[in-house]
């Protein structure tokens, strides 16, 4: 399979099945953006879920937080977001389409990353300008590369007209608002250092290209948490959790070589350490998730800015200090994106070809799909419709009755269904010895059972667990 086609392959089951829409599409789109369809929006809730198992519910000292998009913009000014948070740009001065110099630097093989200054980028960048082609038009001419900031403006609670002398911000990252929260967790849910502080949220980026579907947007979902640590644990507590994120991807199923560490180059300069994991997307490997030994940066300049005194007073070494931060973030639409790539399966079964997605059952949309053999013989319907109410009390099973049982089966396959559920003549007891039972289809091998429906609930239940 060709990594071209496999991108295509991808967008297009997503947009076929109902996992992800091109933002606004009636009206031509909105780059940057999508919309998440039926069964995306299920995949997505499962993705959040097992990531805040993982963080939240399997962990003794994490707690979780839902702060607001909006902040008081100083937050942004604290954090260094409004006078550092940008990419760098540049223009073609032929279709004036805006590029970011470093993505036009690596297509040439040269290097460029936000530590550097913007006139190190243009030296590396006019050092390279004779082989740098506009992605769109192909000619070789740019203007200088300038900066520009990512950070997206609002007028919320701004009522001037010219709101744009005093922007507020939608938030450019998730964790500012757990470090302004530190302080009010510490005082108000019996956590003592080490802890962390876990949040599931939107993000917005006025990328210059967004681009690769929905791997690098403009308002975007995070899942980020930071563990609040005493400055000498903080590389221990780091090592410990770059194992647990690894491991996190390989308890989700996905497969080690798909996956690798990188570590960046240039650390910004509070950082102690800097890895990333990438992910083998259809157009190659790319960061997923990112783990860093932040310092004291991060609670240093919230109370300088602040005037909030954000230091930690252990009671047992009688010591006060500023807490290091060890810092887990990820995109959820890239976990998103790296699930449908993993999953994505092409094989043959009897004579026919079939494109399947081989989810594991807890992120999978939907559980279990139950089908009567035929839709018009009412004894059949009526029995399948109670066996479909009993499961769908406590589980996402969906009801399909539409065409031959075959094409029931290969749209369950395309979209992940771990289980199909039969109601035939034996389960109405044409052979008594069947009755109240019912055929279950294994996805992955083809394979079928005969289930009693009484079983049916913890089969399901474990499959999920697994
Ligand atoms: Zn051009």
């Amino acid at each position: 399979m060709a990594e071209e086609s496999l991108m295509e392959k991808i967008v297009s089951l997503c947009k076929r099945r109902g996992f992800v829409y091109q933002g606004s599409e009636i009206y031509g789109g909105f780059p940057g953006t999508y919309d998440y369809g039926p069964y995306g929006v299920e995949l997505a809730n499962n993705i959040r879920a097992a990531w805040w198992r993982a963080m939240v519910q399997h962990e003794n000292n994490i707690v979780g937080l839902d702060s607001a998009i909006f902040t008081n913009p100083k937050v942004w000014e604290a954090s260094g977001h409004v006078s550092g948070f940008s990419d760098p740009l540049v223009e073609c001065k032929s279709c004036h389409t805006r590029s970011r110099a470093d993505h036009l630097l690596e297509a040439v093989g040269a290097f460029a990353d936000e530590k550097m200054s913007i006139e190190e980028i243009n030296t590396v960048f006019d050092t390279h300008r004779a082989t740098i082609t506009c992605p769109v038009c192909g000619k070789k001419e740019f203007t200088e590369v300038r900066r520009f900031n990512l950070l997206v403006q609002s007028n919320l609670g701004n009522f001037t007209g010219d709101w744009t002398k005093e922007p507020t911000y939608l938030r450019g990252e998730t964790c500012q608002g757990i470090y302004i929260n530190f302080k009010n967790v510490l005082d108000s849910a019996r956590v003592k250092i080490p802890f962390g502080i876990a949040q599931i949220g939107k993000a917005f980026r006025n990328e210059i290209a967004p681009r690769q579907y929905i791997f690098r947007l403009r308002e975007l979902t995070q899942m980020e948490m930071q563990m609040f640590v005493r400055p000498e644990d903080e590389m221990r507590v780091y090592e410990e959790w770059r194992a647990k994120r690894w491991q996190y991807y390989l308890d989700l199923g996905f497969d080690p070589k798909n996956l690798k560490w990188h570590e960046h180059e240039n650390l910004v300069f509070y950082a102690k350490a800097a890895w990333d994991i990438e992910y083998k997307f259809p157009f190659g490997f790319k960061e997923m998730e990112g783990v860093h030994a932040r310092g004291d940066y991060d609670l240093s300049q919230h109370q300088k800015f602040s005037g909030t005194d954000l230091s930690y007073f252990d009671e047992a070494t009688k010591e006060r200090f500023v807490p290091h931060i060890v810092e887990t973030s990820v995109g959820l639409d890239r976990t998103f994106l790296a699930v449908m790539t993993e999953f994505y399966h092409e094989d043959t079964m009897g004579d026919d070809t079939r494109v399947v997605m081989r989810f594991p059952a807890k992120l999978a949309p939907i559980k279990a799909a139950v089908f009567p053999l035929l839709k018009n013989k009412p004894e059949l319907v009526a029995k399948a419709r109670e066996v479909y109410t009993m499961l769908k009390k406590d589980l996402r099973v969906e009801w399909d009755d539409n065409g031959n049982v075959g094409k029931r089966y290969r749209r369950q396959d395309e979209i992940g269904t771990p289980f199909c559920i039969t109601i035939d003549f034996d389960t109405l007891g044409e052979n008594p010895d069947l009755a109240d039972t019912v055929t279950v289809r294994d996805r992955d091998t083809g394979e079928q059972k005969r289930i009693a429906i009484e079983d049916l609930s913890a089969l399901l239940t474990e499959a999920i667990k697994a």
